[in-house]
């Protein structure tokens, strides 16, 4: 794969292979962002252009290299040995693991032309492990090179994140991941509901269920439909009350997604507009029923709090708090 399959962070790309071309690819590098978006991906092209044998700034794919890599990666036991990927043992990175990475840093390849470790879930280093890895980074030996790859790099050391250039991922843009479904072979209309149901995560987009997403597409209809007629409306914060914390944040925004998502379906019938640019269009009967009602003034407030929530979301705010708001504004 060379970094053109990898869909989405044009910007990221642009700048690592601008510094293959000049032979300019820091020793240090953390890849930061939510999960999902490539991050990891992004570590492998980069660890096979820099081995390529035939391209200069990209991975071909077709050399000894890039094959021997790809192999490695389908399966472990025939693993490029000068491409090497570090995950958490346990909980956490432990210092043996990263004593290994810098005992191997320090020997010249033995294949390709340059070293490369992947660490993936940094933040799982402890202190003892993150310092361990920080001599290596201190003093990086010419031909390694370190990708830190993580969804939270305020729990990596500062020293180690001052000696790596940050790479900022994006989630993945709503068409680019449709785009990438359609490639896949996703008929149109699935692939526009699961692009927007996964808030910029394309691996999720790749591994849902299309039976259980539409099970879930039901669960929210009657919900949005609850809320938005008055009726029942409280089933709103029922559905999040019980969960874990750590599952809220996902579950909230894939619903507040499929609720904008009604919610811009009823401006469209209501202004008249085609049809055919529904982004449910299966349910176009039943949204018709609530858009001529007084529940579209609800549906317009609703459209506005969730632009709000995003937001909050984005920053971290507390979800509990979040969902109690957006309620309390649609029943207003
Ligand atoms: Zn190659």
């Amino acid at each position: 794969m060379p970094f053109s399959d990898i869909p989405g962070n044009g910007r990221v790309k642009k700048i690592l292979q601008l510094s293959l071309a000049r032979n300019r690819v820091p020793n240090s590098l953390l890849f930061c962002g939510p999960r999902g978006i490539g991050k990891r991906k992004t570590a492998r092209v980069l660890a096979k252009a820099l081995n390529c044998l035939t391209l200069s700034d990209d991975a071909c794919d077709a050399c000894a290299n890039c094959e021997a890599v790809n192999r490695g990666l389908e399966n472990p036991a025939r693993a490029f040995p000068d491409f090497i990927e570090i995950e958490a043992a346990t909980e956490v990175i432990k210092i043996e693991q990263m004593q290994e990475v810098r005992a191997i840093a320090y020997m010249k390849p033995i294949v390709g032309r340059k070293r490369v470790f992947l660490i993936d879930e940094a933040e799982r280093m402890n202190d003892e492990s993150g310092n361990c890895l920080l001599k290596v980074l201190e003093e990086p030996p010419l031909w390694s090179h370190f990708v830190l790859v993580t969804d939270n790099p305020s729990r990596i050391l500062s020293t180690i994140q001052s000696r790596c250039q940050t790479l900022a991922f994006q989630p993945v843009a709503t068409e680019e991941i449709e785009q990438a479904l359609r490639d896949r072979g996703f008929e149109e209309e699935k692939a526009r509901i699961l692009a927007l149901l996964v808030h910029g995560n394309l691996e999720q987009a790749l591994n849902l269920d299309w039976d259980e997403i539409q099970g879930r597409r039901e669960e929210t209809w009657d919900l949005f439909r609850a809320m938005v007629s008055g009726e029942e409306a409280s089933r709103f914060l029922r559905r999040f009350a019980f969960q874990k914390k750590a599952e809220v944040k996902d579950d909230l925004e894939g619903t507040l997604e499929l609720f904008a998502s009604f919610c811009r379906d009823l401006v469209l019938l209501r202004d008249g507009g085609d049809p055919r640019l529904l982004l449910n269009p299966d349910y176009e009967p039943r949204m018709r029923e609530i858009g001529g009602g007084p529940g579209f003034g609800r549906a317009m407030r609703f459209l506005d709090a969730i632009d709000t929530a995003f937001a909050d979301l984005g920053r971290n705010l507390n979800t509990g708090l979040l969902i109690t708001s957006l309620y309390s504004q649609v029943q207003g």
